[in-house]
């Protein structure tokens, strides 16, 4: 059960479910960072959301969900690939005494991003943050943006995330069992936070749908994964460009530069340096033309 995704379908009705656990993949980001268990547990719910999300997907390439404000959290932001695998990180000044969501962000927005692999597209909506949980503020936009019935469970602390979620899809046969949604969702309303956390996918199915018919599949793991390289690093250096970069590293000796997702180091000194603007145009001396 432990980093896993399990999806579900409710038999004889057009609704499907998934639950996901972070174990292993959560103490990844967690030993990176450190963050107050307010920005922490947010930040869980987020990881958690975000491979829910990321699943009920057919898309290849990665969602990432962003949130910003104006107050004590200004940013967290959670990357998925349809691969399952999950960074995230936040950054937070002075928090209150308090985990209301409103009060954390201030002025909050929602930002979901879609970067299928295979289209120079991306996909992003922004919305308005209201809601005083995660759950609240994505089930809301879920409603509005995907017009599918969607809920969603959310829970994190220091040793694990979890979440649940269900979703009605579309019925060519609306009339049958046309009372399942209201009465599994009324089900998964008494879920509670401890169980999400402690509890085998397996068992928190049967404590909440034993009445039900519920056809599991093979449960898909999940796991921590940071995508950057030294190759990103070095172009993300020749955008800065020569000039900007040469005067940093007579400043300061050399190039230090940290993910600040996994913290892994990117160092160049100044024959790093040269090297890596040698072998690019923008170094290259304009050449006259006369
Ligand atoms: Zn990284």
């Amino acid at each position: 059960m432990n980093d896993t995704l399990q999806r579900f379908i409710f038999e004889a009705t057009p609704i499907r479910g998934e639950l996901v656990h972070l174990d292993a993949t959560w103490q990844a980001i967690l030993q990176r960072h450190d963050y107050p268990p307010r920005v922490r547990d947010l930040l869980g719910e987020m990881m958690a959301a975000a491979i829910l999300l990321a699943a009920t997907l057919k898309m290849h390439g990665r969602l990432i969900i962003q949130i910003q404000g104006q107050g004590p959290i200004r940013l967290m932001v959670v990357e998925c690939t349809n691969a399952l695998e999950l960074r995230g990180l936040a950054h937070w000044q002075d928090l209150p005494d308090s985990s209301d969501l409103e009060l954390l962000l201030v002025d909050g927005r929602l930002i979901i991003t879609l970067e299928p692999n295979d289209e120079p597209e991306r996909y992003q909506s922004i919305v308005e943050l209201k809601g005083k949980t995660l759950s609240a503020v994505l089930g809301s936009y879920l409603q509005q943006s995907e017009q599918l019935d969607t809920h969603i469970w959310l829970a994190a602390n220091g040793e694990r995330a979890a979440g649940l979620l269900l979703q009605k899809l579309p019925s060519k046969d609306p009339g049958r069992d046309s009372d399942a949604w209201n009465r599994i969702i009324h089900l998964s309303q008494t879920v509670q936070t401890h169980e999400l956390l402690e509890l085998s996918h397996l068992d928190i199915l049967h404590r909440l749908y034993h009445e039900e018919q519920v056809r599991v599949f093979e449960p898909s793991p999940v796991c921590f994964r940071c995508s950057c390289s030294k190759e990103r690093v070095v172009n993300m250096l020749r955008v800065l460009g020569y000039a900007e970069v040469r005067s940093i590293v007579q400043e300061q000796g050399c190039v230090n530069v940290a993910c600040e997702f996994c913290n892994q180091k990117y160092d160049f000194d100044s024959v790093d340096v040269e090297q890596l603007f040698a072998s690019s145009e923008q170094h290259q001396a304009p050449r006259a033309r006369q």
